[in-house]
């Protein structure tokens, strides 16, 4: 009895274990698992650059356990802890608040797996390997040149009126993304050419926590029925798609999108669908584009070349100061998209089909 009652419970034991195995399965892993952690699916961008990497790590033949903790920092941290019980090889995540990990990262040190920062910089551990991301400051710059060319800046246009947005503060690059913008509007700002009504233009007073749309909606209407019943708003600053389509739709309750009321310049980030969809009906202005099949690669090749006890190739070993130490990074060039060259950069390059703009 006893030793039946053994075989049952060691079976039950392995069929919980496949049951909670790859969400993706498919290879053999007979390089190893990865386990990719990744911080939600309420933006397209994030299950993009989780089924880039699970496609390109099976291609190595790794198998993959892919999570998404969808924006809750303990179930990021349950996820990671469950993919070290069950022995990942290998960590890749994207943190929902950069300094929540330091706890789970001894652990996965102490059971010798390394770890690779994706997108987002993982803060206060040693325990990180590399970093694989975007030019960040660059995504930054982008936006704020092109709200200046948009605008004239540059040929002494003016007075506009703008108000700001950024990300999340737990996030170290929604920093990089307004101190990148803010190089390039400041000075506009400092000479009067940009007026910020609403003179909220330090980075705590313009954050969106979680990088909550919705948020941004709110922030945005008591922006607009406190500054601006008398005023016209020529721009915004928007870290992020969704950001974007939630300032949008508040714009848009007050009457901007018309031949008297013209909307703002309205900058984003991921060229997301509903965003480029936007664009060509013509209210967000730009997004950027960063190839999330890229970053996949990079991160892929990272994973591969720890494993293999060699070194990654990277780029950038100064900028990237997580508080312990500085984090060797891989930096990808990000793209400014607008109506003018979305066909060029999303859909020539196949990352997206164009019927999937058709109907919109
Ligand atoms: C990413 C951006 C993204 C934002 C919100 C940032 O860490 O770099 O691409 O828009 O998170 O998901």
């Amino acid at each position: 009895m006893k030793k039946i009652g053994f075989v049952f419970l060691t079976l039950a034991f392995m069929m919980v274990l496949a049951a909670c195995g790859s969400q993706t399965g498919g290879s053999s892993g007979e390089s190893g698992t990865v386990g990719i952690s990744m911080p939600t699916q309420s933006s397209e961008r994030w299950i993009a650059d989780g089924n880039n990497m699970v496609e390109q790590f099976e291609e190595l033949g790794y198998d993959t356990n892919l999570q998404y903790a969808e924006d809750i920092i303990e179930n990021q941290i349950d996820q990671i802890e469950n993919m070290i019980t069950r022995g990942v090889d290998a960590l890749v995540i994207a943190s929902i608040d950069g300094d929540s990990l330091t706890e789970v990262l001894e652990l996965a040190a102490s059971m010798d797996i390394p770890v690779i920062s994706y997108d987002r910089l993982i803060r206060n551990s040693e325990h990180v390997s590399y970093y694989a991301t975007f030019d960040n400051f660059q995504v930054g710059v982008l936006k704020g040149e092109y709200i200046e060319q948009y605008l004239g800046l540059a040929e002494n246009n003016g007075p506009f009126n703008i108000e700001l947005f950024a990300g999340s503060p737990d996030d170290n690059n929604a920093y990089f993304f307004f101190d990148g913008a803010m190089s390039v509007l400041q000075p506009y700002i400092d000479n009067g050419q940009l007026i910020v009504q609403s003179g909220q233009t330090d980075f705590q007073q313009v954050a969106t926590l979680r990088w909550d749309g919705s948020a941004a909606q709110e922030r945005m209407d008591n922006l607009l029925s406190g500054f601006y019943t008398d005023k016209t708003l020529d721009a915004v600053l928007s870290p992020y798609d969704g950001i974007s389509i939630g300032v949008i739709s508040s714009l848009k309750g007050v009457g901007y999108g018309s031949a008297e009321l013209p909307m703002p310049v309205v900058t984003g980030q991921d060229a997301e669908r509903p965003s480029i969809a936007s664009i060509i009906a013509g209210e967000q202005t730009q997004t950027i584009f960063k190839d999330t099949r890229e970053l996949a690669g990079k991160a892929v090749e990272m994973v591969d070349a720890v494993l293999k006890g060699e070194e990654a190739e990277v780029n950038d070993t100064e900028t990237y100061d997580n508080g312990v130490k500085i984090v060797p990074s891989y930096l990808l060039k990000p793209t400014t998209v607008d109506i003018n060259n979305y066909k060029e950069v999303l859909i020539n390059s196949g990352y997206y089909d164009e019927d999937e703009f058709d109907d919109k």
